[in-house]
């Protein structure tokens, strides 16, 4: 992992999950954000920190996903590390059996489901905290960017912000086809807050840093849209008999080219594909009736 340095004190770890490190003026206090997707990842992290004499007194973790907390438990064994999360996200991190079960729509997961993608190893949190200033580290802002997850937090430091999953960088954005959502309002309100910012640069948690942030965060909102518009046109297409809620997930896995490879990861495009649904439903453009068995979606064109 490249150990990048983007102004004073603000520095990431370059992978597959980013893991942003802020430290103090006086270098009394040095915080990791997030800690990538198991102890392997956290090894890296700790030897370059003590290669480098850098303080680790501090361990935020952005939002309750196992690539961002699986390397937690590691740190938390080794450092004397003072823990803070998001309320709510926190109660994944105690209970981390939590994420494949909301995955696996409330029931008890399959074994499959139970693997290090989906659930990591549970770690202490010392501090539940929501947005505005960080006591125990002055400086530290806390933003609020949910939408990607529940209650998903950043942190902004001397004009750098460590973004989260709340955008996706260029390259990663085209990968993931259809990104991970929970919520599709709260993603786009999300990603407009991002885009009004004034700093000097965000890192996403996959992806390269911005300095010219507006423009990948614009990318990021078309495609978002652009998904919210294709199940819009899925609904509509289905005329007055509606569609069921499963054959929209099957009719955007075929547009978008995406086969998922196992039941986990079926399981988190139906979900970010189910937040464009009740998107439509909350915002009336569609309605819902259960018929047949099945819970079929009807455009509000056709509402009888
Ligand atoms: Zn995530």
């Amino acid at each position: 992992m490249e150990f990048v340095e983007l102004s004073t004190g603000c520095y990431y770890f370059k992978g597959a999950v980013n893991i942003g490190y802020i430290v103090s003026e006086d270098k009394n206090k040095g915080m990791l954000i997030d800690a990538g997707l198991e102890s392997s990842a956290a090894k890296k992290v700790i030897k370059q920190l003590r290669s480098e004499e850098l303080p680790l007194t501090h361990l935020f973790i952005t939002h309750a996903h196992a690539d961002h907390f699986g390397g937690a438990f590691y740190i938390q064994q080794n450092y004397d590390v003072h823990t803070i999360a998001p309320a709510l996200e926190e109660a994944i991190m105690s209970n981390p059996i939590l994420e494949p079960i909301y995955l696996s729509q409330g029931n008890s997961p399959l074994r499959e489901m139970r693997n290090k993608f989906l659930e990591a190893p549970a770690i202490r949190i010392d501090e539940i905290c929501s947005e505005g200033y960080l006591e125990a580290f002055p400086e530290v802002q806390i933003i609020h960017l949910p939408g990607h997850s529940y209650n998903q937090h950043g942190i902004l430091f001397r004009g750098i912000l460590y973004a989260a999953d709340a955008f996706l960088g260029k390259d990663v954005l085209q990968k993931h086809k259809i990104p991970f959502i929970v919520d599709a309002s709260e993603n786009i309100a999300t990603l407009h807050k991002l885009k009004m910012m004034h700093v000097e640069g965000m890192v996403p948690g996959h992806g390269n840093d911005v300095t010219e942030y507006k423009d990948v965060i614009q990318n990021n909102i078309l495609i978002h849209e652009k998904i919210t518009l294709d199940v819009q046109n899925v609904v509509n297409q289905s005329g007055n008999s509606g569609i069921s809620f499963e054959n929209i997930v099957a009719s955007m896995l075929t547009k978008y080219e995406v086969e998922p490879a196992n039941l986990g990861s079926y399981s988190l495009f139906r979900t970010a594909i189910s937040a464009h649904v009740i998107q439509l439903l909350a915002n009336e453009s569609a309605v819902y009736k259960i018929t047949g068995g099945k819970l079929v979606i009807f455009s509000a064109l056709y509402k009888a």
